[in-house]
């Protein structure tokens, strides 16, 4: 049977990574649902290395293959920041509310100039100690106001080419264009 446990605590990530790993895995398990506790430390600079440092950790800590995404937002105006501090942004600046936070940093950024994107690694390690690795991406910018009340995190504040912020897409349309899924799939296809 093919098992593979998520190795992420965050809820929106594990709903996105449940349906679009359920065709490749017969068993796909949350780190919650295994019942160890595991948050190591992203020490790493890229979203490559913390894929890879979360993946290996769960894997060793529950014995079983261990799929970590690392994934952020990168915006062009900002010199690709937040970057891998995404998930950190808020508090690193002492605020609540990254999207606040961006928006206010865009605010004098004319439209032409608020592209970003979306980036995902994600890494696959197994208990024999091999390692897949693989990345996605997703392009848009950065809107003037929030939208929205799908996703989570940058969503309601990143919108794609056609006017729409990724919270205003279901679940199956953001998989479909998302970093993560692009990611994802391109794994699998190397399983
Ligand atoms: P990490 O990969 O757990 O270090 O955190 C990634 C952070 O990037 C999340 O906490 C979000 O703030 C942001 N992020 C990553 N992927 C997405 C997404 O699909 N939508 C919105 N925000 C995202």
């Amino acid at each position: 049977m093919k098992t593979v446990v998520i190795a992420s605590n965050n809820p929106g990530k594990i709903r996105e990574m449940r349906s679009i790993l359920a065709p490749f895995f017969d068993r796909v398990l949350s780190l919650g649902e295994t019942g160890v506790v595991c948050d190591p430390e992203e020490t790493g600079t890229t979203f490559e290395e913390n894929a890879l440092i979360k993946a290996r950790a769960v894997c060793a800590a529950t014995g079983l293959p261990a799929l970590a995404d690392d994934s952020g937002l990168c915006v062009d105006a900002l010199d690709g920041a937040p970057g891998v501090f995404s998930a950190r942004y808020a508090a690193m600046h002492h605020v609540d509310d990254a999207n606040a936070l961006l928006l206010e940093q865009m605010k004098a950024v004319p439209d032409g100039e608020r592209s970003a994107r979306f980036v995902a690694s994600v890494a696959l390690a197994r208990p024999d100690g091999s390692v897949v690795i693989a990345c996605g991406q997703c392009r848009g910018s950065i809107a003037r106001a929030p939208k929205g009340d799908g996703g989570f995190g940058y969503d309601p504040i990143f919108a794609l080419p056609d006017g729409r912020t990724i919270a205003e897409l279901s679940d199956e349309e953001k998989n479909r264009v998302s970093h993560r899924g692009e990611a994802l799939r391109a794994l699998a296809a190397k399983l």
